[in-house]
C-alpha cells in the first residue's frame, strides 16, 4: 500500500525529535504544508541526557511552550552547585534573556510536547515510517523520500524541500550526499541512568581529572545521573567491569566520590545508557531541495549539553529561511545559504569550547572553559531573546 506518493507537500521532515518536531512546527506556523516522518513512536525516549540551556529555555519560552514543559512536572532549576577539588560553590540561576531557570525533562516528554505543537499548528505527523532514501527529479534535485511502514509497505512522499532531522546517522544527509565540512576529534564519551529516593538540591556539576559528573533533577522526583569522561577511560572500564552498570559506578566512584556516596542510599530505576565515542563534526546544511537541521547537520560531544540547544536554534534558522523560499521572497540559494551561514556563525563558539572541553585538560583549564561556556550560552541566549518569533500571531493557540 502506498500512503501517499506525489501530492507535493510544501517541506517533508524525517525526524520528529527536538529538531524535526520544533522546524515543522515553526513551518506550519507559519501558513505552510508539512509533514513529517519518524520511525520510532511517541511518547519514546532517545540516548540523551536532557538538561536544557539557557539558549535553549529561552526558545522553549519564545514559542509558548515552557509552561507546558513545567506543567509536565519537570522541576524548575534555580540552583547551581560546581564542585571541584573538595569545594562547592552554589549559584542561583540570574534572570536574564528572560528566563530564570534551567530545565532537564525527560526526552519522551519533552519531545512529545513538542510534536504535539506541532500537530495543532498542522503538520501532518506519521509515525512508524523509515526512511530508506530521496527521491530526485532528472537534474539530481532533492524532491521527495522513499521508505515503508513496519509492515514493510513503500511509502513515498513529495516535497518541494526535504529536511532531514534523522540525527547523528542521518539517512537523509548520506541519501543527498552532505558533505562534512569540519570534522574534529571524537574523544569523548557520555553515559547516565536514573535514580529515585533521595532528595536533589537543583543541579549538580563535578570536575575531577578526565572527569566531568552530574545531576539534572527530572521528572518524578527522580533524577539523570550522567558522568562525561574520555572514551578511552569508558572502554577501559567497562573492559575491566565485564558488566555497564559497575562500570558506570566506578567511574562515578573516581568523578564524584560524594555522589556516589549519596546514591548509595538511592535506588537506580534505569539500566545505564550513553554513548562511547561522540563524533564532532559540522555537515554541509543545504543542497537542491533539501537541508539539514539538528545533530544530521551539527553533532557535538555531550560535555557541553547544548543539543538540544543547538536544534532549537537550527530549526528556527533554518524554518526562517526556507520561509522565505516557499512564499517567494528570497532564492532557495541565498536564504538557505544564509541558513547555513548563520548556523555555521552560531554554533562556533560552543563548539570550539565543546571540542577543548571534550579533550579534558588539567582541572584548571577545565574550570576555565566552563566560565567561557557559561558566558557564550549567555551571549547565544541574548541573541535568541532579540530575535522576531516566526508565526507569533499564532501562539495563542501553541
Ligand atoms: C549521551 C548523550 C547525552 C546528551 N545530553 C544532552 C543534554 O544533557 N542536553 C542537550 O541539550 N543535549 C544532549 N545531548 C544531545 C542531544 O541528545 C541531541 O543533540 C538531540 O537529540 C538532537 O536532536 P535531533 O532531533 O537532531 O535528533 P534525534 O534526537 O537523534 O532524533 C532523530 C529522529 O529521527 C528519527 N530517524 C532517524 N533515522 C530515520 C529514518 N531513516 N527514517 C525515519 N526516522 C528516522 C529517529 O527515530 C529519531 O526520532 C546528548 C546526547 C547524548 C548522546
Amino acid at each position: 500500500m502506498h500512503i501517499s506518493n506525489r501530492s507535493r507537500h510544501d517541506v517533508v521532515i524525517v525526524g520528529a525529535r527536538v529538531a524535526g518536531a520544533a522546524a515543522a512546527m515553526l513551518l506550519a506556523r507559519l501558513g505552510h504544508d508539512v509533514v513529517v516522518v519518524d520511525q520510532a513512536s511517541f511518547p519514546s525516549d532517545t540516548i540523551s541526557t536532557h538538561a536544557i540551556a539557557r539558549s535553549g529555555v529561552v526558545q522553549l519560552r519564545r514559542w509558548g511552550l515552557l509552561d507546558a514543559v513545567l506543567a509536565s512536572g519537570a522541576p524548575a532549576i534555580r540552583q547551581v552547585t560546581f564542585h571541584a577539588g573538595g569545594e562547592s560553590v552554589s549559584r542561583t540561576i540570574k534572570h536574564k534573556a528572560g528566563v530564570g531557570l534551567v530545565v532537564a525533562p525527560r526526552r519522551y516528554i519533552l519531545d512529545t510536547i513538542i510534536a504535539a505543537a506541532a500537530q495543532r499548528a498542522g503538520a501532518d505527523m506519521r509515525l512508524g515510517v523509515t526512511v530508506t532514501g530521496v527521491q530526485r527529479d532528472s537534474r539530481g534535485r532533492v524532491i521527495g523520500i522513499s521508505g515503508h511502514d513496519r509492515a514493510g509497505a513503500p511509502i513515498e512522499l513529495g516535497g518541494r524541500y526535504v529536511i532531514g532531522a534523522d540525527g547523528l546517522s542521518s539517512r537523509v544527509a548520506r541519501s543527498a550526499g552532505a558533505a562534512i565540512t569540519q570534522g574534529r576529534p571524537a574523544g569523548g564519551a557520555a553515559q547516565y541512568a536514573y535514580y529515585a529516593g533521595i532528595p536533589w538540591a537543583g543541579m549538580e556539576l563535578f570536575v575531577a581529572e578526565r572527569s566531568f559528573a552530574g545531576v539534572f533533577p527530572t521528572h518524578h522526583g527522580q533524577a539523570c545521573i550522567w558522568v562525561c569522561t574520555p572514551s578511552a577511560d569508558a572502554t577501559a572500564a567497562r573492559r575491566r567491569t565485564g558488566s555497564r552498570e559497575e562500570a558506570f559506578r566506578q567511574l562515578l566512584e573516581r568523578s564524584a566520590p560524594q555522589l556516589a556516596e549519596r546514591l548509595r542510599h538511592a535506588r537506580r530505576t534505569s539500566p545505564v545508557r550513553g554513548m562511547l565515542r561522540q563524533p564532532n563534526q559540522v555537515r554541509q546544511a543545504f543542497g537542491p531541495g533539501w537541508a539539514l537541521v539538528g545533530d544530521a547537520g551539527y553533532h557535538r560531544d555531550a560535555v557541553t549539553a547544548h543539543g538540544i540547544s543547538d536544534a532549537f536554534r537550527d530549526a528556527e534558522l533554518l524554518a526562517s529561511a526556507l520561509d522565505q523560499v516557499l512564499s517567494g521572497g528570497a532564492e532557495e540559494s541565498t536564504a538557505l545559504g544564509c541558513y547555513q551561514q548563520q548556523r555555521d556563525q552560531a554554533l562556533m563558539e560552543i563548539f570550539d569550547i565543546t571540542c577543548r572541553l571534550a579533550a579534558y585538560p588539567a582541572v584548571p583549564a577545565f574550570i576555565e572553559l566552563q566560565k567561557q561556556l557559561s558566558a557564550a550560552i549567555d551571549k547565544q541566549a541574548a541573541a535568541l531573546a532579540a530575535r522576531p518569533v516566526p508565526g507569533e500571531c499564532l501562539l495563542a493557540t501553541a
